[in-house]
């Protein structure tokens, strides 16, 4: 009976060995990324005052990880701009929130973004919005961001490679426009496809210069007021106007 007992409490012991360890095992890697996730919002986020419970928890289910290249993944939740290839960053956590939560966006609006460099700004706006229009100047970027965009099943996102200065014509007007490099001026055909009530973020501003975060909204009787948000350092819009 004893002997019994013994290999009883053996077998039992090796099962919950095995289960702890394959536990362990599957959960390290993503477990990683999730905290790190958490912290992020937390820390970097909420910590400096975005409220919006739809931008918090986008960013908390969106794996930024998978946005940066391999050799920067352990970079991917830091409180800096990361860069993603051809001279390009996929921006900082906090600016990517506070430009979305500034829009002002739900589940009924039709956003525009000009730059969509890894993709990430667009997939958060995609968790949000009804459809995300996004245009990409650097053809490498676009094609690997619609790739990256399709396979994570992001499917109301349209990526186009162009120049975003001039906006998506044929899909405006937009109640949301986000603009990911600093322009030296407000694209006025951007402001032309934006809703009555729409609103834009845009930095102003050059490489050389402090660049400011500027709130453009298009209020019932397309009256403009433009509202200075905070200083900011982007790379520059790129294009030939
Ligand atoms: N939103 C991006 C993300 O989530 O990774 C980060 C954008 S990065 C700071 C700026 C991007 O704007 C770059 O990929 C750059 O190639 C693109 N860009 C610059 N000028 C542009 C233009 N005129 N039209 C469209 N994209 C442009």
């Amino acid at each position: 009976m004893k002997i019994i007992a013994c290999y009883a409490l053996i077998i039992l012991t090796i099962l919950l060995a095995a289960r702890t360890n394959k536990f362990v095992h599957a959960t390290t890697s993503e477990d990683k990324y999730t905290r790190q996730r958490l912290e992020m919002v937390e820390g970097q986020i909420a910590a400096r005052g975005v409220k919006d419970p739809k931008v918090l928890d986008a960013m908390r289910n969106i794996p930024r990880h998978l946005f940066v290249p391999e050799e920067y993944k352990n970079y991917g939740y830091e409180d800096q701009p990361v860069p993603i290839g051809c001279g390009q960053t996929i921006s900082q956590p906090y600016i990517v929130a506070l430009m979305t939560e500034l829009l002002e966006v739900d589940g009924n609006s039709v956003a525009l973004e000009i730059g969509t460099g890894s993709g990430y700004q667009a997939a958060v706006l995609s968790k949000i919005v009804k459809q995300v229009y996004t245009i990409e100047i650097i053809e490498e970027l676009g094609i690997k961001a619609k790739k990256r965009l399709e396979e994570m099943k992001y499917s109301n996102v349209a990526v186009k490679v162009g120049d975003g200065y001039f906006g998506l014509p044929e899909h405006a007007p937009f109640d949301a426009i986000i603009v990911t490099a600093a322009a030296n001026h407000i694209p006025p055909p951007l402001i032309q496809q934006l809703k009555p009530g729409g609103r834009m973020a845009i930095p102003i501003g050059t490489v050389y210069q402090v660049q400011n975060l500027m709130l453009v909204m298009k209020d019932k009787d397309e009256k403009i007021i433009v509202k200075n948000v905070l200083p900011v350092r982007f790379v520059p819009l790129l294009g030939k106007h």
